[in-house]
C-alpha cells in the first residue's frame, strides 16, 4: 500500500526544520522558497500547520498539465518531470489546496515529491510533527480534513 506524509499540527513548533531539509533534499540549499513543505503559522493563537501536496488520487494537476509532465511514481508520488514542463502553470492554478508552487529562482514547478520513499521533512522533524503512514481511508480523511480546514483560513486572513 502507499504511503503518504500524516500531519499532527498540534505537535508542530513552528521551527522550519522541515523547509530547509525539504530544500537542501532537492536543491542542495537551506532555502524554504525551494521547500515542497510550508509551514504556516497564525502567531496569535499559536496554531502552525506544516502543508505539502496531499497527493490526490484523481489530481487535477496531472489532469491539466498539457504535456504530461505529471506522473505518479511508484511510490505513490505525482511527480513533475523537469525536461518535460513547459512552465504554463496551469498545475499551480487547478491544485485546489495551492500545495503546487513556481521557484523563481531554480525556475522550477515545485511540489512534493515524497523523496522517492525517505521524506526529508519526516527525518528530521523534532516534534514528529510529520510522518510517513500508511494511506488507508482514515489517515487521507484526516490529512483531507487538514488542507480543507488550512484553505479555510487562509481565505478567512485573505478577506
Ligand atoms: S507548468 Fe509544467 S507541470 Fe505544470 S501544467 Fe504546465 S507543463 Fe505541466
Amino acid at each position: 500500500m502507499a504511503k503518504i506524509l500524516a500531519l499532527a499540527p498540534e505537535k508542530c513548533s513552528s521551527c522550519r526544520t522541515c523547509e530547509l531539509a525539504c530544500s537542501f533534499q532537492h536543491d542542495q540549499e537551506f532555502r524554504p522558497t525551494a521547500s515542497r513543505v510550508a509551514v504556516f503559522a497564525w502567531e496569535l493563537v499559536g496554531v502552525s500547520v506544516p502543508m505539502m501536496c496531499l497527493q490526490c488520487d484523481s489530481a487535477a494537476c496531472v489532469k491539466v498539465c498539457p504535456v504530461g509532465a505529471i506522473t505518479k511514481s511508484d511510490k505513490g508520488a505525482m511527480v513533475v518531470n523537469e525536461n518535460r514542463c513547459i512552465k504554463c502553470k496551469m498545475c499551480l492554478i487547478a491544485c485546489p489546496f495551492g500545495n503546487t508552487t513556481y521557484d523563481g529562482i531554480s525556475e522550477k514547478i515545485i511540489k512534493c515529491d515524497l523523496c522517492q520513499g525517505d521524506p526529508a521533512c519526516v527525518k528530521f522533524c523534532p516534534n514528529e510533527a510529520i510522518t510517513y503512514k500508511e494511506a488507508t481511508a482514515a489517515t487521507m480523511k484526516k490529512k483531507k480534513a487538514y488542507a480543507a480546514k488550512f484553505k479555510e483560513l487562509v481565505q478567512e486572513v485573505g478577506e
